[in-house]
């Protein structure tokens, strides 16, 4: 499962299409303070299903909406598309069929996300399953937040065996068997 692409529209700072191609290897990105380096991690968290404003340093959900700047005005819509190359078939076996994945949410205000995934409107659950066994998604210990770092070293044990668990690749279990006990 690699990244190849990241479209941004009306996500924070992002207020015009942003498409960013995403290759092979290791991606840098760079620039001053503010120009929006966190924002582009924070979108592709966002597009993954994350549920926590304040992991995306907002006080609620339509925060990522762009809010309005000195000559432009706020919108009301925000949406983060993500490509995903499945050749190796490392999603579940339902996307075994496909190649391609695209996944899409959307922010709209007074009425909140919608997600589709290759293009069929999905729940929100739908989405953060795809990551549950890959060792990815928006809880992934692999996106690592500005500061983290210095919360990890004076975390809770508790906190820190959940890291353990996602780095260990269980806690994509602990999930199903949560999505089961609902159905
Ligand atoms: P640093 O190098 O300091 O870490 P950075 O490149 O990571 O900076 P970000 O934190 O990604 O920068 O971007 C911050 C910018 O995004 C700020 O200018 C802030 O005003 C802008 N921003 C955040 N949310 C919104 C929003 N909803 N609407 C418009 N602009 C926003
Ligand atoms: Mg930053």
């Amino acid at each position: 499962m690699r990244f190849t692409r990241l479209r941004l529209n009306g996500f924070k700072s992002f207020v015009d299409p942003t498409d960013l191609v995403i290759h092979d290897g290791l991606t840098g990105v760079v620039g001053p303070n503010g120009c929006g380096k966190s924002n582009l991690l924070e979108a592709l968290r966002w597009v993954m299903g994350e549920t926590r404003p304040t992991a995306m340093r907002g006080g609620g959900m339509e925060d990522v909406i762009f809010a309005g700047a000195a000559t432009r005005s706020a919108r009301n819509h925000a949406e983060v598309a993500l490509h995903i190359d499945n050749s190796d078939r490392l999603a579940p076996a339902a996307f075994n069929d496909t190649d391609q994945i695209e996944i899409t949410r959307r922010i709209t205000r007074d009425v909140g996300s919608a997600y589709r995934l290759g293009g069929k409107e999905v729940r929100a659950r739908d989405v953060q399953m795809l990551f549950a066994d890959a060792s990815t998604g928006a809880h992934s210990p692999a996106l690592v937040r500005q500061g983290q770092i210095s919360e990890l070293i004076n975390a809770k044990p508790a906190a820190r065996r959940r890291i353990l668990e996602e780095a260990a690749g269980i806690s994509g279990l602990y999930q199903r068997r949560h999505e089961a006990e609902l159905k």
